[in-house]
């Protein structure tokens, strides 16, 4: 089943919307919930800064819970369960996703701010294939049968087989960015493989995992196979992370915290998944078609308002064009129009929290400081958490604007001169996730696309992701690789099997 995705502005909240704002619930062993605490917190809406639902605020005791219930599905019902007949549940998933679109389209630009066309497109359209094509890996899962080399003692013969397993309990933890995207990218292929998952989502965005949980009852999953518990990076996702009953942590967000939820991984030798950062840079040579700044700039760098952690921030343009693709960029940056995610038309929209508002904005106040000359003066509106896009010029390497992540509508402009040196600049930063190249010339392609240290790289295009494309990063993007054949690897363990018998 395919529903078609409507254009359209929103004009009025759901009834289903609002019935399940008034109290948003956890789901812990099959069954909704508050925190055993019964505390909560509120989730606010970036354009208005007015407040939409308050949510359980969960903590070790609710996470215990979910591990054990998590445990107990992967032992007994999951586990039992045919390959095929989790395959149809995942697609029955799918389709439910679908019917519930406008209603899950509705929550994220909400609690996100986001455009509803991204809404729509991305975190429900996207995220319902994904599972789909994650659905059709659960029946294709197999090790190798193979004879052993050695023949020792004499008169016997071992063969060996690999089997595929899955690694059992899954701990997920998601940034705000994408909220259902990115919880389906990692609860999808959990699944496929067998495993269960206890999933906590960002504090700024549950509401439609904890939806998305709600469905997973609906498609008839078995209790305890996708739990979501809310509340903080400290009180659940830390614990989460670090419980004994966990057996794989993945989790997406910034470098710093991925770097934390590495260490704590190790500790215990759970296998760890992270997709993190990016600065990716855009490299721009002088024979580009530069009708293509349209969709560089929209697609590949103001896309979801800059919070993408693939968006091109580092623009370098060789000096050939580098006035007049600088004045077109201006132009379409400075043309996007500000607005409420509501209105399909807004392409700009309200950055996720005050808290990020206030950063894009340092980040702003710091580029300014160093040195680097800032070309628009676009406004914003000013209730919600907006920014206005800004581009820099005459920046050097060191600045924080070159080395930092701003995560909003900001980028910076450089000319270069020589391709070697573009490269250089390209790749002078702890991230890796994604860089693209622009040019008319296949030489230049195969030569430097190699040269670039990113874990995907596009051509004459930016921040075009596939499902079947491996993603994530180089250097300190991140460990491991999401999407494709390899997303299913996250969650299996190999185990060879080693059979003798007389020759
Ligand atoms: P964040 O690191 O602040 O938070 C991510 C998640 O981690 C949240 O759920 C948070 O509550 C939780 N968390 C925080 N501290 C924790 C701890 N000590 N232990 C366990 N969990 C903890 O990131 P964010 O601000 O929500 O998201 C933006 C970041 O995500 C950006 O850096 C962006 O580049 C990155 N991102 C990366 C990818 C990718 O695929 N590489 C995709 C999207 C976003």
């Amino acid at each position: 089943m395919k529903i078609a995705v409507p254009d359209s502005a929103v004009e009025a909240i759901l009834p289903a919307v609002a019935d399940f704002l008034s109290v948003p619930k956890m789901v812990v062993g099959g069954q909704s919930c508050e925190a055993l605490s019964g505390q909560t917190f509120a989730v606010y809406d970036p354009a208005t800064g007015g407040e939409i639902a308050q949510v359980p605020a969960g903590g070790v005791e609710d996470v215990n819970a979910a591990v054990a219930a998590a445990r107990t599905a992967f032992e007994g019902p999951w586990s039992n369960m045919s390959a095929m007949a989790r395959q149809s549940l995942m697609l029955k998933l799918a389709d439910i996703i679908e019917e519930n679109g406008e209603e899950l389209a509705q929550i994220e630009t909400l609690e996100n701010g986001k455009n509803v066309m991204i809404s729509r497109l991305i975190e429900v359209q996207s995220s319902a294939e994904y599972i789909r094509y994650m659905a059709g890996w659960a029946t294709k899962i197999y090790g190798q049968t193979f004879d052993v080399s050695i023949a020792i003692p004499e008169g016997t013969k071992y063969q060996a087989q690999t089997r595929k397993e899955a690694v059992g309990v899954v701990a997920a933890v998601t940034p705000w960015n994408f909220p259902l995207n990115m919880a389906v990218w990692k609860i999808a292929p959990a699944l496929a493989a067998g495993c269960t998952v206890v999933l906590k989502p960002a504090e700024e965005t549950p509401l439609t995992s904890m939806y998305l949980a709600k469905l997973c009852l609906e498609a008839g999953f078995p209790e305890g196979t996708v739990n979501v518990i809310t509340g903080t990076g400290s009180d659940v996702g830390a614990p989460l992370v670090a419980h004994p009953g966990v057996d794989k942590v993945t989790f997406t967000g910034s470098t710093a915290t991925g770097k934390l939820i590495g260490i704590q991984a190790m500790k215990d030798m759970k296998p760890v998944t992270l997709e993190l950062g990016g600065k990716a840079p855009m490299v721009m040579f002088d024979d580009m078609d530069l009708d293509l700044l349209g969709p560089a700039i929209g697609i590949g760098t103001m896309f979801n308002s800059g919070q993408t952690c693939t968006s091109g921030t580092r623009l370098y343009i060789q000096k050939g064009i580098y006035e007049k693709a600088l004045d077109i960029i201006a132009a379409i940056a400075g043309s996007l129009p500000i607005g409420s995610g509501m209105n399909p038309g807004n392409m700009i929209n309200p950055l996720v929290s005050a808290k990020h508002q206030a950063h894009v904005k340092a980040c702003i106040s710091k580029a300014i400081e160093q040195g680097a000359k800032p070309i628009l003066n676009g406004a914003a509106p000013n209730e919600g958490y907006y920014v206005a896009p800004q581009i820099f010029t005459e920046t050097t390497q060191d600045m924080a604007i070159m080395q930092q992540e701003v995560f909003g509508p900001v980028i910076s402009v450089t000319p270069f001169g020589d391709a070697d040196e573009a490269m250089t600049m390209a790749n002078d930063t702890i991230y890796g996730l994604g860089a693209s190249i622009w040019t008319t010339d296949v030489n230049k392609v195969m030569r430097y696309v190699p040269k670039l240290k990113a874990g995907t790289v596009w051509v004459n295009a930016h921040n075009i992701p596939d499902q079947n494309m491996p993603f994530g990063g180089f250097k300190q993007s991140g460990v491991g690789r999401e999407h494709g054949a390899g997303a299913l690897e996250n969650y299996l363990e190999t185990k060879s099997v080693c059979v003798a018998y007389p020759a």
